[in-house]
């Protein structure tokens, strides 16, 4: 097909207004969050319905055409940037953003795929009902998004990540046929799991374009603590104790070193120091409970208790919402404080939680020797084994001597959590950032059965093509 007949094609099956050709309209579809990745297509297609995405790819089957799906484009592994042939197209599903039920009696919700995060919580709360899931770019991030790199966040160590808040998934295969699985049974043994299987798959196997989402009681109680920790492994200690103190009510869990805090003090207007002790490490812990339940005692026992053992310096617990709001303004405020504050070498790694100190001191042993223009940022869900391991520039050092660095340091980084038994993507996926990685640490046979899956599902290779899995260039 000719360039010009296929755009009309297109323009055809969507409408004049859902399809970008200009340069100026497609411009922001074709460079990642991080500006690693910078792409080329032939057109931006927006469809409106299930059906016109499976007749979008039914017609890019046909004609060989690689289809790249976007959601908010905030992912951290260029998995939505197109290549730069400018022969694919990007399939935006911001126009899919409609919540199609609520049932609060089943604590289920039906979602289109370009809802945002946000919207989906807001749907959720208007039914007095929680959709745990809470990243800092919720405001943009799409439910499609979400399954498609299957995202963790602030609250897994509770409510799991996106694999365990499905219910059920409508998605469109290469070919354009239609699954549409959106029941939303909690028990369904019927044959393969497929809807895990398209979770976390990255936009390779299916364009996903609805999903029944689980609902939890609203929490009535919240207890958020500041908590000054004088090494990591006082701070999984703390973690441990708080877990059995509060039978198991502690939601989220996050490890912020006092680079972290500094940097965000410095770079942030209006952030506020939490008044703690200044310590090397802090922990912000919360505990939730959808019962009427007085957790600020709960919490200042737990506490005193870790202080008399040595695994707390001391703490704060918020008193208001506004302080709540404050701490978490600390943690959520650690990325973008990072990007201003000069270059970044980021890994997204996890152990077992147990294993974190090691992790760590480890870790910053081969970042000193390694990166002698950096220093360490290592923060984030310590409580789910998941760190950002990240090495910020030093002022003053030269940009591109430090960022020469990242090689070996990422090679250093990887091997380390591969002989801890951990992952070397914890969170953000595969993208095309990392293929190299997961060519290198994967098992030869999961390997081999992954290319199975992909050829089976797409033959052609038409979905997301390069991403997760070298492939043709389409
Ligand atoms: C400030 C900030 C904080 C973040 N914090 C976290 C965090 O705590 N935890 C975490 O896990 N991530 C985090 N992220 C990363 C990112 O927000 C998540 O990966 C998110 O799930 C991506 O959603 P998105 O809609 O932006 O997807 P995109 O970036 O648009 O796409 C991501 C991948 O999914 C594919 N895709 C998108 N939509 C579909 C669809 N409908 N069907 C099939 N494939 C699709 C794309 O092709 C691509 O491969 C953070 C990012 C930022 C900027």
């Amino acid at each position: 097909v000719k360039q010009v007949d296929l755009l009309g094609r297109l323009r055809d099956l969507v409408g004049g207004d859902a399809l970008l050709t200009t340069a100026d309209d497609k411009s922001p579809f074709l460079v990642d969050h991080r500006h690693l990745f910078h792409g080329a297509a032939l057109a931006v297609v927006q469809p409106a319905s299930t059906d016109e995405v499976s007749r979008l790819l039914a017609l890019c089957n046909g004609v060989g055409i690689g289809v790249v799906p976007q959601g908010g484009n905030t992912g951290y592994c260029g998995g939505a940037t197109p290549d730069a042939s400018g022969r694919q197209i990007v399939l935006s599903l911001r126009r899919m953003d409609r919540i199609r039920s609520v049932d609060a009696a089943n604590f289920s919700l039906v979602a289109e795929a370009g809802c945002t995060l946000a919207a989906v919580q807001a749907a959720a709360d208007d039914a007095q009902r929680l959709f745990p899931l809470s990243l800092g770019s919720e405001g943009s991030c799409q439910i499609g998004g979400n399954l498609a790199t299957n995202a963790g966040g602030t609250a897994v160590l509770r409510y799991g990540m996106m694999r365990d808040l499905a219910l059920g998934i409508e998605v469109v295969l290469a070919d354009g046929s239609v699954i549409s699985a959106l029941s939303p049974l909690r028990k369904d043994n019927t044959g393969y799991d497929f809807k895990g299987l398209m979770i976390g798959s990255e936009g390779t196997l299916g364009i996903i374009t609805a999903a029944c989402l689980k609902l939890f009681p609203q929490p009535r109680s919240v207890a958020t603590a500041w908590i000054s920790v004088p090494d990591p492994a006082a701070a999984i200690a703390v973690l441990g104790r708080l877990r059995d103190a509060s039978a198991d009510r502690v939601a989220s869990c996050e490890l912020v070193p006092q680079s972290a805090l500094d940097l965000v003090l410095a770079q942030m207007p209006g952030a506020r120091s939490p008044g703690t002790t200044p310590a090397p490490w802090y922990l912000l812990i919360e505990l939730t409970s959808s019962g009427n339940d007085d957790l600020d005692p709960l919490l200042e026992s737990a506490l005193a208790g870790a202080i008399e053992a040595g695994d707390a310096l001391d703490a704060a617990i918020a008193r208001s919402g506004e302080q709540r709001d404050d701490f978490w303004r600390l943690r959520e405020s650690i990325p973008e404080s990072q990007r201003r504050a000069g270059g970044s070498l980021k890994h997204d790694i996890s152990v077992a939680v147990a294993a974190v100190p090691a992790l760590i001191e480890r870790g910053a042993r081969l970042a000193a020797d390694l990166v002698p223009e950096g220093f360490l940022v290592a923060y984030g869900h310590a409580g789910d084994g998941n760190l950002h391991f990240n090495v910020n520039q030093r002022p003053g050092t030269d940009p591109v001597t430090f960022r020469s660095r990242e090689p070996a340091l990422q090679r250093a980084i990887h091997d380390l959590v591969a002989t801890m038994g951990g992952s070397f993507s914890a969170e953000h996926g595969i993208g095309q950032l990392k293929v190299g990685e997961l060519e290198r640490y994967a098992q030869p046979a999961e390997l081999a059965a992954m290319r199975a899956i992909k050829q089976a599902l797409d033959p052609n290779g038409i979905l997301n093509p390069g991403k997760v899995l070298r492939g043709s260039a389409l």
